[in-house]
């Protein structure tokens, strides 16, 4: 059943969860977050845009030790607006999804210049900033400024789904979600609300298990009532991108240094750091990949590849290693960089399995709690 139309209105009507409640358990129950105002405080918008740009497809526990390391090196927006992108790309190494890192720091000389650093309170002036979608800008929206905005995120989509029991599958359900979750915002308190709403998300409204005799509206919870909570929300069969191969080179010097270089600004994992690479495509002939070495060097197949899935395509790189002399130059394009410098270089996860499975610490790597799901299902 498509919950649409009619069928949607007369079920809001018999069955309609009411914000007072959400709010009265919110006030009892809310979690204690850094970038969250105490009960009485203003919010501060730059730890809200922050807190929410590092919450994209992350749980709250592997964004903490980032968040914190960002706030102590830059406290304001004016000292990100005027760091170098290496050096934030740096900070993020580790959280995933790089374009969020270099749209942060876009964003941020964007507020600086063209809004003396004030963040702008519309949604519209909002989403014409770098890296703001509508689910971002509702977000601050509503939790900074208390405007009349529903962020709807994964959390969001589960707890609504389940409470009108949405048969319509995702994504092609997005719509009607959104219609279902503005329909509930009240008109005061709407931060407080959004909050509300992914914190219920987040420790009742769980995707497995969801602890539905402390929920605040399970009276008026239509999967509840089914028994089928876990079932909800619906989704399409996601349709795996191709596998793709290559290889990736990992050349350690005898004095203390690795071959990398960075790739272009723009696409995949763009201005991170890495080490050479072939193309990776899902043609690539492994007999050819040593044609394709950096250097000439006597090079040594490691056994088994590196996986990893990007949103849109499974990778396996087979790695090769080879040990070159002191004071070898670097070909163009590349640099030797000090062994002492790898755990603090902007590597992105894919590249810390690489120079791992060649015996070299890249320390820091993913945070427990990473999530591996896609989507805004965060927090
Ligand atoms: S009653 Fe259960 S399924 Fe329904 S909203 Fe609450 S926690 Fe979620």
């Amino acid at each position: 059943m498509t919950l649409s139309g009619t069928a949607l209105v007369r079920k809001r009507e018999r069955v309609q969860p009411r914000a007072v409640d959400l709010l009265a358990w919110y006030d009892r129950h809310r979690r204690t977050l850094p970038w969250r105002a105490k009960p009485g405080e203003a919010p501060d918008p730059y730890r809200v845009w922050l807190s929410e740009i590092m919450l994209q497809q992350t749980t709250v526990r592997a964004v903490g030790p980032y968040y914190a390391r960002f706030l102590e090196r830059f406290p304001s927006i004016e000292q990100l607006a005027a760091a170098g992108l290496r050096d934030v790309l740096k900070l993020w190494a580790g959280l995933g999804y790089y374009a969020r890192a270099r749209n942060l720091h876009a964003c941020a000389k964007a507020i600086v210049e063209q809004h003396r650093g004030t963040f702008p309170r519309t949604i519209a002036e909002l989403t014409a900033l770098p890296g703001l979608g509508p689910y971002t800008a509702a977000a601050i929206a509503a939790i900074a400024f208390d405007a009349h905005a529903t962020p709807v995120d994964g959390n969001v989509e589960r707890v609504v789904t389940r409470l009108f029991a949405c048969e319509e599958e995702l994504p092609a359900a997005k719509p009607a979600i959104r219609q279902l979750a503005e329909g509930l915002t009240p008109e005061a308190r709407t931060g407080d609300f959004a909050q509300a709403l992914m914190d219920l998300g987040a420790t009742i409204c769980t995707p497995k298990k969801p602890a539905c005799a402390l929920c605040p509206w399970n009276a008026a919870c239509a999967a509840f009532r089914r028994g089928d909570a876990e079932s909800f929300p619906r989704k399409a069969a996601k349709p795996e991108g191709e596998l793709r191969r290559g290889a990736a080179f990992v050349v350690v010097r005898a004095d203390g240094y690795v071959l990398t270089r960075v790739r272009p600004d723009n696409g995949l994992l763009g201005a991170m750091t890495e080490v050479p690479t072939t193309a990776w495509t899902p043609e690539f002939d492994g007999r050819r990949a040593r044609d394709e070495a950096p250097l000439p060097a006597t090079w040594r197949r490691l056994p088994g590849v590196v996986r990893h899935t990007f949103t849109h395509f499974p990778l396996e790189l087979t790695v090769y290693r080879a040990e070159v002399p002191p004071g070898t130059a670097a070909p163009e394009g590349t640099r030797f960089l000090p062994l002492s410098e790898v755990a603090g270089e902007a590597f992105p996860n894919l590249m810390r399995k690489v120079l791992a499975s060649a015996g070299i610490d890249p320390r820091p790597t993913d945070p427990p709690g990473r999530s591996p799901q896609r989507g805004r299902t965060h927090r």
